[in-house]
């Protein structure tokens, strides 16, 4: 913390000075009622147990939406749309009446083999299934197309009305970042679909599940949601879905002369697996409820100063809602979300602070606080569906979720560092406050296909999202993989943590200096020509040697 240079914007000092009174006066980092910043006044409230966890499509949503447009409205920030800061996003709600459906293996030989809804699997909400099917299943290893990289699990493949079973994870063959697309709900299935699959049973990769089995199907009574858009088609034509535990896989590869643990092992080491037709059909009976519901992103706009760069906009953007009530975890049935991601709308709320406070940007600059992130990126989706401005004017987007300030900020990863001129921006900026950049250390998780950006970078737009970076081997490493473990996704992300506020307050102050480098820079940020990327650009592309340099 002490390399950092003195000269700090005016959000810096105010911020740093709040965290340093209150480390004066709280003996412990601990968080504290009455911890004064107005980042954590923001995580506060948005993360309280009065706004339920904020579940996409509930009245807490809504209220914490509100709570957003309120902040908006103070700071000064104007509205882009028609409706004022609300962009209406609507959806479908579908609940299964898991006690009125059925999975069931139909072995070649043998009797029938009943799954049980839970222990064994949960059924995808995303796609309208079928009230019945039975299908044939067929193995096809991590169900990844990849032309460039001469990889194809679905070569010599028959799929036509069949079920496809894979191992969701990447083969090495593919390399990052393209690993990470293939990888991508919508372009697994439309390959699958493509090749006459009907349906898709998923199985996670044991070596990259971040939590157990009963982390994942802990919340599934509740509804889950797809966009109700004639736009969105991604997943259309899936009759069928579901993800089978780990533990269960086994009876799938009965009598195919394969064992699920070999093919874990191979996963594992991301080699490449063996795909098969599996000797046995699946029959399924599907009892699913769909209601319609509305929620909201909430947009607002800085304008900027410059009289030509000011009809170009710099998107920044942090998902508003986390996964509501559920089951109750030591007692605990708010996933407040604190960290996931009232963080991100609170440094999204300070930066429009920042921006408003002056000198104003020369592009403008948007701020988007998103719906329906953890129900499947749909906030953003919608957006790139139905932009408020022409996406062509969005020179740059910027993604923040999960700021994580349970340790002190030293590295900062930045997701597509090596894709844009964004990147070396990010890094000479991280590095004016002594903070270093790394590259994402652990991309077999897929973590830039997993937030807000993705719906951004597929519509052609330079993006960056940043997870909080650590040196390996040291007790930040160690904080930040317990917090995955523990507190992720959990009730315990919740306002009952450590939290280093100074680390919050250099996080947005390198996220803010940031925006502004981008809204200011003459250039527009270009995707790197040999980006993989680069491939939905509407811009030509710039030089990676070039872009490289200062
Ligand atoms: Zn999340």
């Amino acid at each position: 913390m002490n390399r950092r240079l003195p000269a700090v914007p005016r959000l810096a000092v105010s911020l740093v000075a709040a965290a340093l009174v209150s480390h004066a006066t709280i003996s412990c980092s601990q968080a504290q009622p009455g911890e004064d910043s107005r980042w954590w006044s923001h995580v506060r409230a948005l993360a309280s147990d009065d706004l339920r966890g904020r579940r996409t499509g509930t009245e807490d949503f809504r209220r914490a939406a509100a709570y957003v447009a309120a902040a908006y409205r103070d700071l000064g920030v104007d509205s882009l749309g028609p409706a004022g800061y609300y962009q209406d996003v609507p959806f479908v709600a579908r609940t299964v009446d898991e006690s009125r459906c059925s999975v069931t293996l139909l072995p070649e030989e043998g009797s029938p083999i009943a799954l049980r809804l839970g222990d064994d699997l949960t059924l995808i909400k995303s796609a309208p299934l079928d009230r019945d099917v039975e299908a044939p299943l067929v193995f096809v290893g991590y169900a990844v197309v990849a032309p460039e990289a001469k990889y194809d699990d679905l070569e010599w493949q028959d799929l036509k009305g069949k079920i496809a079973v894979y191992v969701s994870s990447g083969p090495k063959a593919v390399p990052d970042p393209m690993r990470a697309h293939v990888q991508f709900a919508a372009e697994r299935w439309a390959h699958l679909r493509a090749a006459g699959a009907i349906g898709a049973i998923s199985i996670p990769n044991p070596a990259t599940m971040e939590a157990g089995w009963a982390r994942y199907i802990q919340n599934r009574a509740q509804p889950g949601m797809a966009l109700d858009d004639k736009a969105d088609k991604e997943l259309a034509g899936q009759r069928f879905g579901m993800r089978l535990n780990p533990a269960s896989a086994d009876t799938l590869f009965h009598d195919s002369q394969h064992t699920w643990a070999v093919i874990a092992a191979l996963a594992k080491r991301g080699e490449q697996i063996p795909t098969f037709d599996m000797p046995m059909r699946l029959k399924a009976h599907v009892e699913a409820k769909t209601t319609r519901v509305r929620s909201s992103n909430v947009i607002g706009v800085i304008h900027g100063s410059d009289p030509t760069l000011r009809d170009e906009y710099v998107l920044l953007t942090a998902h508003l809602d986390h996964l509501g009530v559920g089951a109750p975890v030591d007692g605990d049935s708010i996933y407040n979300g604190a960290m996931d991601n009232a963080s991100g709308v609170a440094t999204i709320l300070e930066l429009a602070r920042a921006l408003r406070q002056g000198p104003a940007p020369k592009r403008s600059v948007i701020v988007a606080a998103l719906t329906g992130e953890e129900e499947g990126l749909y906030g953003s989706r919608y957006f790139a569906l139905h932009p408020l401005v022409p996406m062509s004017r969005i020179v740059a987007e910027i993604n923040v979720d999960m700021v994580l300030p349970i340790v002190p900020l030293t590295h900062m990863i930045v997701f597509g560092l090596g894709e844009s001129s964004l990147g070396p921006r990010a890094t000479e900026v991280a590095q004016r406050h002594g903070v270093a950049t790394q590259k994402d250390p652990e991309p077999q998780r897929n973590l830039f296909i997993r937030s807000d950006q993705y719906n951004l970078i597929r519509a052609g737009i330079p993006s960056l999202a940043f997870a909080k970076g650590f040196e390996p081997g040291t007790p930040a490493e160690e904080r930040l993989k317990e917090f995955r473990h523990k507190r992720y996704h959990a009730p315990s992300d919740d306002l009952d943590q450590p939290v280093d506020h100074q680390a919050a307050a250099l996080w947005n102050d390198i996220l803010l200096d940031l925006v502004r480098d981008t809204a200011d820079r003459a250039e527009k940020p270009r995707w790197n020509s040999d980006s993989f990327f680069a491939r939905f650009a509407k811009e030509p592309t710039t030089n990676p040697s070039r872009a490289a340099r200062p």
